[in-house]
């Protein structure tokens, strides 16, 4: 797979790698539909957060297969990672930048980012324990749907000000 840099910090490879993959001999290769789908991600949420934060943010999960999908617990048969139009994240913490800022705290920070960065658009986004799931499909199509998840298959739908309230 020729690697591809969609925007100056996110490039194709960060979103196809999957150590589940790997291990499972399971090639995640996306159709050139799923690439740009990804890049709009890139463009229109990824990299404007990535801005919004000076933050690093690190991709645990973007591009799935179906195979792939179906190894994933509480996946979705609809999932949008399987169009390449969701990533899972986390905010890698920088000692420097943020002073003694828990990975917790850096995640709701960037979750409330994506909802009041004017420069930020998606289409459902989730906050898990540990990650923050994000998807975009296009600025007319997006619902700016937002959710909290415990990981054990439960979710909540959250207003923004329920959203905004979170700490
Ligand atoms: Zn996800």
């Amino acid at each position: 797979m020729n690697d591809i840099q969609f925007t100056p910090h996110f490039k194709l490879s960060e979103f196809v790698s999957s150590e589940t993959a790997t291990k499972q001999g399971i090639e995640n290769n996306p159709s050139t539909e799923a690439v740009e789908n990804l890049r709009l991600l890139s463009v229109h949420t990824l990299e404007p957060l990535r801005e919004a934060l000076g933050l690093p943010i690190v991709i645990t999960s973007g591009y799935r297969c179906k195979a792939l999908n179906d190894l994933i617990a509480h996946h979705s048969q609809r999932s949008q990672h399987m169009k390449g139009q969701a990533a899972d994240l986390l905010v890698q913490g920088s000692k420097f930048q943020v002073q003694g800022a828990s990975p917790r705290e850096l995640l709701i920070k960037a979750f409330k980012t994506i909802i009041t960065s004017p420069e930020i658009d998606y289409d459902q986004l989730i906050i898990y324990p540990t990650f923050i799931h994000v998807s975009f499909v296009s600025h007319s199509d997006n619902r700016h749907k937002i959710m909290s998840a415990n990981g054990q298959g439960t979710y909540r739908a959250l207003t923004r000000a329920a959203a905004l309230a979170i700490n």
